[in-house]
């Protein structure tokens, strides 16, 4: 049994008291010295500034966002987009954020530049009170604030995550640190709005060790943006690191399968509301195919969740003012400048040029998820000399050889970009006529949405956020955004894509007409924003 440990977290530590337990405990601090310790400045939101007070929808809320990643500080999938652009849509909608990161190492250093001290602190963590730095740098950016918590012991490594071994116990820590910084900070806000299982604890934390504290008063809510991700380890591990009571170690919070602790459930049993990404997917993940072994949990926590659909944040995604298209546009021009662009991407490519080919992009982790078995056994049938196949990914060394292996015997056909690079995925999304996104689970997609965005038609599975947003095209009446499938086959990909070249290369004024209809769709995040400060004001502190 591990020693009980000692109280934690008191609401902001008396100073004397800090000093005591900084003589105690090995102090891990990361905040140069010479950094001169002067709080950050206090900043509002610029849509107050902007628009005036008055015209903001009332009452102002804040809200604090916790989660692992955030664009352009550190990203590695769709989590790290909705990090940077939903906060500055809620701030059009008069909410007051600040958005809480763990300060990794790999953060380029023109932002860990302008980052200011904002004060540190020790807390303790594990069930043996352990006691652990806890640094604040603060970045201010167009009317958010960004709270970076240090720590060179847990947040010095190359990537955001290496495994379950070194994360369990990295997002114990930035859990509970981020609801200290709060307490710290003296800042409390109305929500504190979590994202993934990386925040999964924060709930809990919230409820137990921190009750009675100043940051106990707001509401949590916790966002799935993908349910196969949960922090689910031996039980042992996260009962020392967490120092969570034993009590939570039950089948109806912390504990799943044969004894082993998961964190994302914890955080959605004691979430006051669970969102996720799309309506379609918080239905799927109720059922045991999506449900990720969380489907019966989720069922019985059913009344408190929501689908909300992500949004892109326009002003990085607009085809007319894009610094790395070589040919910018909008609706009225795509049909001309889109051929430039794909011109140039073939060249860049070493693809064959020729504006008349139907180029197909795929941008995509390349995991089981997003359907690529599927495409693989598919794309030879594909290159019929009138189509051009254009990968951008990096994952599963099985995919990367076998799109490898594509590139080099389709010469001038495919080309595998095996690498993460966010100006050759604008090139794409630009150059291309439609974009492929064929996932066996897909809680919302962002691709999609960029892809209409640059007026490329998506042809997609019907999962997910991609049924919720990509409504299939109907040749009689001719509406709809693009072409869909729904078992998860093949054929039934192959017999999307051919319908879309069909339309393509037979009924090219219709085809124009649909990318101008994508274009025009309305795809930003002030919707989404909208419905989440709802749910900030349906949820009373
Ligand atoms: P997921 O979060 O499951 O990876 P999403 O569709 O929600 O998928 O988000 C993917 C995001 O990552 C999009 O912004 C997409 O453009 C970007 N992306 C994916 N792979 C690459 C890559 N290899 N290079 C550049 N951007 C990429």
């Amino acid at each position: 049994m591990p020693a009980k440990k000692k109280p934690v977290t008191e609401p902001a530590p008396v100073k004397d008291e800090t000093k005591e337990a900084a003589k105690k405990a090995p102090r891990k601090r990361a905040v140069k010295a010479a950094v001169p310790e002067t709080p950050a400045p206090e900043v509002s939101a610029p849509a107050a500034a902007v628009f005036g007070e008055e015209a903001l929808p009332q009452p102002r809320r804040s809200v604090a966002f916790i989660g692992s990643e955030c664009y352009p500080f550190v990203k590695t999938g769709g989590l790290g987009d909705v990090m940077y652009a939903l906060p500055r849509a809620l701030s059009r909608q008069n909410c007051d954020v600040k958005v809480i990161l763990p300060r990794y190492r790999c953060i380029p250093q023109q932002y860990q530049d302008k980052m200011v001290y904002r004060g540190d602190f020790m807390m303790d963590l594990c069930s043996d009170g352990r006691s652990f730095f806890v640094g604040i740098m603060e970045y201010v950016w167009d009317g958010v604030v960004y709270d970076f918590i240090d720590n060179e012991e847990f947040f010095s490594w190359g990537n955001p995550y290496t495994d379950l071994v070194e994360d369990i116990p990295k997002y114990c820590f930035f859990s509970k640190a981020a609801l200290a910084a709060l307490n710290y900070m003296d800042w409390h806000p109305d929500i504190v709005h979590c994202h993934d299982w990386q925040a999964g604890l924060v709930p809990v934390y919230l409820r137990t060790e921190f009750a009675g504290t100043p940051v106990a008063n707001a509401k949590s809510i916790i966002t799935i943006h993908n349910l196969r991700f949960q922090g689910l380890f031996y039980n042992e591990r996260l009962r020392y690191w967490s120092g969570l009571p034993d009590y939570l170690f039950n089948y109806d919070v912390l504990l799943q399968d044969h004894g082993d602790a998961n964190m994302f459930k914890g955080g959605l049993a004691y979430a006051d509301m669970i969102t996720t990404v799309s309506n379609t997917y918080a239905s799927e993940i109720q059922t045991p195919f999506y449900g990720e072994g969380l489907d019966a949990h989720l069922r019985y926590h059913a009344p408190k969740l929501r689908g909300i659909v992500n949004g892109i944040d326009c002003s990085i995604w607009n085809s007319l003012t894009d610094p790395l298209l070589v040919a910018p546009y909008d609706a009225a021009d795509v049909t001309a400048k889109k051929k430039k662009n794909k011109k140039a991407l073939q060249a860049t490519l070493g693809l064959n040029i020729d504006e008349d080919k139907f180029v197909i992009g795929l941008i995509s982790r390349l995991t089981d998820q997003k359907g690529l078995d599927l495409v693989n056994a598919i794309l030879p049938e594909l290159i019929d000399g009138n189509t051009q196949v254009v990968v951008l990914g990096t994952g599963d060394p099985f995919y990367e050889d076998s799109f490898r292996y594509y590139e080099n015997t389709y010469k001038g056909s495919v080309c595998a970009n095996i690498m993460y690079d966010e100006g050759r995925a604008h090139q794409i999304y630009a150059g291309a006529d439609a974009l492929l996104v064929p996932s066996l689970f897909e809680p919302c997609g962002l691709t999609q949405l960029i892809a209409m965005r640059y007026g490329t038609v998506p042809i997609v599975r019907e999962t997910g956020g991609l049924k919720d947003t990509v409504e299939p095209y109907n040749m009689y009446t001719g509406e709809g955004n693009g072409f869909t499938f729904d078992r998860y086959e093949q054929h039934l990909l192959l017999d999307a894509i051919n319908r879309a070249k069909t339309i393509y290369f037979t009924e090219r004024d219709h085809w124009d007409e649909l990318v101008v209809r994508d274009m025009k769709k309305d795809v930003s995040w002030d919707n989404a924003a909208k419905q989440y400060r709802a749910l900030y004001l349906e949820l009373k502190p």
